[in-house]
C-alpha cells in the first residue's frame, strides 16, 4: 500500500470494527481507506452523500442514521472524525480519548499546504503543473484570465494504486475534487482538510446528480479560480460522460484537459486473470453498454452482428439485462456453452468473480451477479481465477 495507508496499521485494522463519524465529502476518504484495509466499517451521520449510500447498498459498510454520541464508540477499535464540522470532530476526538478508542491517525494522510498559500495566481500554477507531464490536450479558456481549470482524471477501477502517476498528482494538487462512486475513494484520504470534495455519484435506478448540475459545479468552481479535478472511475471517455463535461467547460471558456485512466472494461477482467484477447483463441474484443437491452428500442447496437462477430464481448452496466443479452447472442449463433465471467467490485478487497455459461445466463441464472460488474463473454472467460 502506498500513502493511502500504513501496512502495520492495516494489519491491525483487518476485520476489526472501525467507525467513521460524518456522512459528507470528507468522510469518503477515511471510509475508502478503512475498506482497503479490510476493516469492518460503520458510519454514523444523519445523512450520507451518494457514494457512501452506494457502499451501504452494496453491503460494504454499515450506517447508523443519527448524530454521533459517545455510545457509538462502544466496541470500536479505531474512529475517524470526518464530519464537515470542526466542532463535531473535536467532540469525537475527546470522546474517543475518554473511551480509550484509537483515532485513525491523520499522519497517514498527506498534509498538503492550503493551495491558497501556494500561489496567488492559480491559473499559472495549474498550467505549469499539468502541461508537460501529462501530454494532455488542453482547450478552451484564456490563460491570461484569473480562471482556474478543470482536469478530467480517469481514476482506474477503484484501487488507489491503479490510477496513473499524472492522475494522482493532479488529485493531490486539487482545490476541489468532484468525485464519482466508482473512483478510487481511498485516495481522497490523502487530501488535506481544506480541499473541497463534491460527491456527484449516480446510483443506477437510484440517487443521482443531474449532468447539468455536475457541469455547473465544474464551471463555477473553475471560474472562482480553483484547480478542479473531476475524478471518475476507469477512463473518463469510456461510458464516463467525460466528453459532455469537456464540452461544457470549453463552451464556458474554462481550460479543460484529460488524463486518461485504466478502464474497468479491460482491467476488471485482468484482475480476475482474464485476458480480453489471447493468441490462437480470439483476435479482438468489443466493449458494450448493457444499459439498453437488445430488445429495448433505445439500443443502437447490432446485437446479432455482435453475436456473429467472433470477438470477446465485454459488457458494462449490464447486470439487469444480462439474460436478455445472452438470449440475443445465442439467437445470433453464439454457442450456449460459451463461458462467461462477471467480475464484481474489481480492484477492491471485496472483488469476486462469477463464472457461468451463456446458456445459463439466458435462462436467467444471473442472481449471483451484483453491480458493479464487468461481464466477459467468450472463450477467454475460461481463464477466470478467484471465483
Ligand atoms: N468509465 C468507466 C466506466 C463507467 S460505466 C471505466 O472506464 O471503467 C460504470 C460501469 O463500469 C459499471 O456499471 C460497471 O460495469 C463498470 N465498473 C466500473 N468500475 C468497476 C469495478 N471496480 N468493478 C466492476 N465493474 C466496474
Amino acid at each position: 500500500m502506498s500513502e493511502s495507508g500504513s501496512p502495520t496499521l492495516d494489519l491491525l485494522l483487518e476485520g476489526r470494527p472501525c467507525l467513521v463519524v460524518g456522512g459528507g465529502g470528507h468522510a469518503i476518504g477515511p471510509v475508502g481507506r478503512l475498506l482497503r484495509a479490510r476493516a469492518q466499517v460503520h458510519v454514523v451521520a444523519p445523512t450520507l452523500v451518494t457514494a457512501l449510500q452506494d457502499l451501504v447498498e452494496r453491503d460494504l459498510i454499515t450506517w447508523s442514521p443519527h448524530e454521533f454520541t459517545a455510545a457509538d464508540l462502544h466496541g470500536i477499535l479505531v474512529v475517524a472524525p470526518a464530519s464537515d464540522s470542526p466542532s463535531l470532530d473535536a467532540a469525537v476526538h475527546d470522546a474517543a480519548e475518554a473511551a480509550g478508542v484509537l483515532l485513525l491517525p491523520r499522519s497517514t494522510r498527506r498534509e498538503t499546504p492550503s493551495p491558497s498559500h501556494v500561489t496567488s495566481s492559480p491559473a499559472v500554477e495549474v498550467d505549469d503543473a499539468l502541461e508537460p507531464s501529462t501530454g494532455a490536450a488542453r482547450s478552451g479558456g484564456d490563460r491570461g484570465e484569473r480562471c482556474g481549470s478543470v482536469v478530467l482524471v480517469g481514476g482506474g477501477p477503484g484501487s488507489p494504486e491503479l490510477i496513473t502517476v499524472a492522475g494522482r498528482e493532479a488529485v493531490l494538487r486539487a482545490d476541489v475534487v468532484v468525485v464519482d462512486r466508482l473512483a478510487p475513494l481511498a485516495l481522497l484520504d490523502d487530501l488535506g482538510p481544506e480541499v473541497e470534495i463534491v460527491d456527484v455519484s449516480k446510483i443506477p435506478r437510484g440517487r443521482f446528480t443531474p449532468q447539468e448540475e455536475i457541469n455547473a459545479v465544474l464551471v463555477d468552481r473553475a471560474r472562482a479560480g480553483k484547480r478542479v479535478v473531476r475524478l471518475k472511475g476507469g477512463d473518463p471517455f469510456v461510458f464516463g460522460r467525460g466528453m459532455e463535461e469537456h464540452i461544457a467547460c470549453s463552451e464556458a471558456g474554462v481550460p479543460v484537459s484529460v488524463i486518461p485512466g485504466v478502464t474497468s472494461a479491460v482491467s476488471a477482467p485482468a484482475l480476475a486473470g482474464i485476458p480480453v484477447t489471447h493468441r490462437g483463441l480470439v483476435q479482438g474484443f468489443a466493449i458494450v453498454s448493457g444499459h439498453a437491452a437488445p430488445d429495448d428500442p433505445r439500443s443502437t447496437i447490432d446485437w446479432a452482428a455482435l453475436g456473429r462477430s467472433g470477438v470477446t464481448i465485454v459488457v458494462l452496466m449490464g447486470v439487469e439485462t444480462l439474460p436478455r443479452i445472452a438470449r440475443a447472442l445465442i439467437e445470433a449463433g453464439r454457442d450456449a456453452d460459451t463461458p462467461v465471467a462477471s467480475v464484481m467490485d474489481a480492484a477492491l478487497p471485496s472483488q469476486r468473480t462469477h463464472v457461468s455459461t451463456l446458456g445459463r445466463f439466458a435462462d436467467g441464472a444471473t442472481q449471483e451477479v451484483r453491480a458493479p460488474a464487468v461481464t466477459v463473454i467468450g472463450d477467454v472467460a475460461r481463464f477466470a481465477q478467484g471465483s
